[in-house]
């Protein structure tokens, strides 16, 4: 038993505000009944309450959500750029004024830890209206050209891993440019756009120039295949990034697509160790790995492989588990059952092709859905769990000798979206980034974002960049 143990200190979950027991779409700056009957539930995935029911979006809806932005994008075009960007530092300030509110209402739709949803998610959504609210008058010095032009209505459909940050690296470059949007939010995490929603309302945002439309796949795909689009954006998995490329292929549409990934974090023998360690506690468990640009495959270095495993999992054996409004909670929910069954069938391949597998002591609630950080050993090139996103707590440790085995081994898979490099020696980290075939390269550190720095990945981790001057080209007509 340990010495002491940490007292609860749960956030208050009134702090949400009011949850509605039903929800309708955000269409020309009204909230609207759906065109179908067909109601979704999202859950606690900390208890599987059911905490509200929104709407499938039908064809229709969708139809009436494009029409909207149509008609709004020809004077919010027109307005000039800082006065977009008035109405986007405005949404900025009201993110940050109620951020409170979003961070608790985002850890109860998702099941991540308020610690992340209040230190991270939100500052980063702020962060970002904010930093495109500065682009929104200096487009001409962007390097686009004297005059770029937006793309008319763009089409967004994001996943339910950082549901209101998704939405502000999608929603912030497309309104400081021009273009009008009509966003899905991912079907287990809806809450916290149709907040948005309201907030686009305080900020006086004109009409149609937001449009939110919940529902799931389906209406994922009527909204991207929708014929007066001009430019979709989506996040999530590779196959239907890959469904998404196949209707949109001959057709005048701009697409980016940001998808999965199984970045290779690289520790070398001159690594300093604990610091190391805390990177790839980082690099693998925050989120509970439900992270696309996660450090899922630890590469060690031969000489350190022992030292550094040891010390990971006495590390590991300090995380705590459990309630995500609890600010002690290190590793929250698996947002999903669908989700927490394919991590559980990943592990059980990683157990079957003899991989070795641990996880600290640790008890799970008793309903919600929970994983306990683990990590695999002796896991070779060619296992399941080395080679596919498990998008879980779940870390495959593998060894190399020397930069250029694990630069070779690093790039030895189907994605490129992110790395890690952890060396005491500069010279080494330039050369390896030089060579990583991924989208960001971190050195001695990991999981580090900002609003001005670009990110995207190679190969089947998607196109086009969000963030920086250069997420700008996605809604530009350039
Ligand atoms: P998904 O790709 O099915 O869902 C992502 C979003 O796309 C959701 O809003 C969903 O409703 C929508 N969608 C689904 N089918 C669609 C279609 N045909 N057309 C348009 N939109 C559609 O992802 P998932 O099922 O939630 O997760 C499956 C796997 O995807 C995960 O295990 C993980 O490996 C990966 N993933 C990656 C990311 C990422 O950030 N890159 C995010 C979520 C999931
Ligand atoms: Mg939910």
């Amino acid at each position: 038993m340990a010495l002491f143990d940490y007292a609860p200190a749960p956030e208050s979950r009134a702090a949400a505000g009011d949850i509605a027991s039903t929800y309708g779409h955000f269409i020309d700056g009204e909230f609207v009944d759906s065109t179908g009957s067909e109601a979704l539930k999202t859950v606690d995935p900390s208890t599987e309450e059911v905490l509200a029911e929104f709407a499938q979006g039908t064809e229709a809806d969708v139809d009436r959500a494009v029409a909207a932005a149509r008609k709004a994008f020809t004077s919010w075009s027109a307005l000039p750029g800082g006065e977009r960007g008035k109405f986007l530092f405005r949404i900025a300030r009201i993110i940050q004024e109620r951020s409170r509110e979003l961070a608790v209402l985002e850890s109860i739709d998702n099941g991540k830890p308020i610690k992340e949803t209040r230190d991270v998610d939100l500052p980063l959504v702020a962060a970002h209206f904010f930093y495109y609210a500065g682009w929104a008058d200096k487009l001409e010095f962007a390097g686009y050209g004297p005059n770029p032009r937006p793309v008319g209505v763009a089409a967004q459909v994001i996943p339910w891993n950082f549901p209101l940050l998704m939405l502000a690296w999608k929603i912030a470059p497309a309104l400081a440019t021009g273009n009008t949007v009509v966003l899905k939010p991912a079907e287990t995490t809806p809450l916290t756009a149709l907040r948005f929603a309201e907030i686009c309302r305080q900020a006086g945002l004109p009409k149609g120039v937001v449009n939110i439309v919940t529902g799931d796949g389906r209406t994922g795909a009527a909204l991207t295949a929708h014929p007066d689009v001009d430019k979709v954006a989506f996040t999530g998995s590779t196959e239907v990034g890959r469904a998404i490329a196949r209707t949109l292929a001959g057709t005048r549409k701009k697409l980016s697509l940001e998808l999965g990934g199984k970045a290779a974090n690289i520790v070398f023998d001159d690594a300093p160790i604990d610091q190391a360690v805390e990177g790839i506690v980082d690099g693998i468990f925050f989120n509970q790995g439900h992270v696309c640009c996660a450090g899922s495959r630890l590469l060690v270095q031969e000489s350190v492989h022992d030292e550094v495993l040891d010390a990971l999992k006495r590390r590991m054996s300090t995380l705590r588990v459990g309630d995500p409004l609890d600010k002690n909670t290190d590793v929250g929910a698996i947002n999903s059952a669908a989700q927490l069954a394919r991590i559980q069938e990943l592990t059980a391949a990683g157990e079957a092709e003899g991989a070795e597998r641990w996880s600290p002591a640790c008890e799970l609630p008793s309903s919600g859905y929970w994983f306990a950080p683990t990590v695999f050993s002796n896991v070779s090139a060619t296992h399941r769990i080395a080679r596919e996103e498990i998008f879980g707590p779940v870390l495959s440790v593998l060894t190399f000798r020397t930069p250029e085995e694990a630069v070779a081994k690093a790039n030895n898979t189907p994605y490129g979206l992110s790395a890690g490099i952890w060396t005491e020696k500069g010279s080494r980290i330039l050369w390896m980034a030089g060579k990583l075939r991924a989208g960001v390269v971190w050195s001695n550190t990991f999981n580090k974002f900002d609003p001005t720095s670009p990110f995207g990945g190679y190969k089947e981790s998607g196109y086009g960049r969000e963030g920086g001057r250069h997420g700008l080209e996605a809604y530009l007509d350039v």
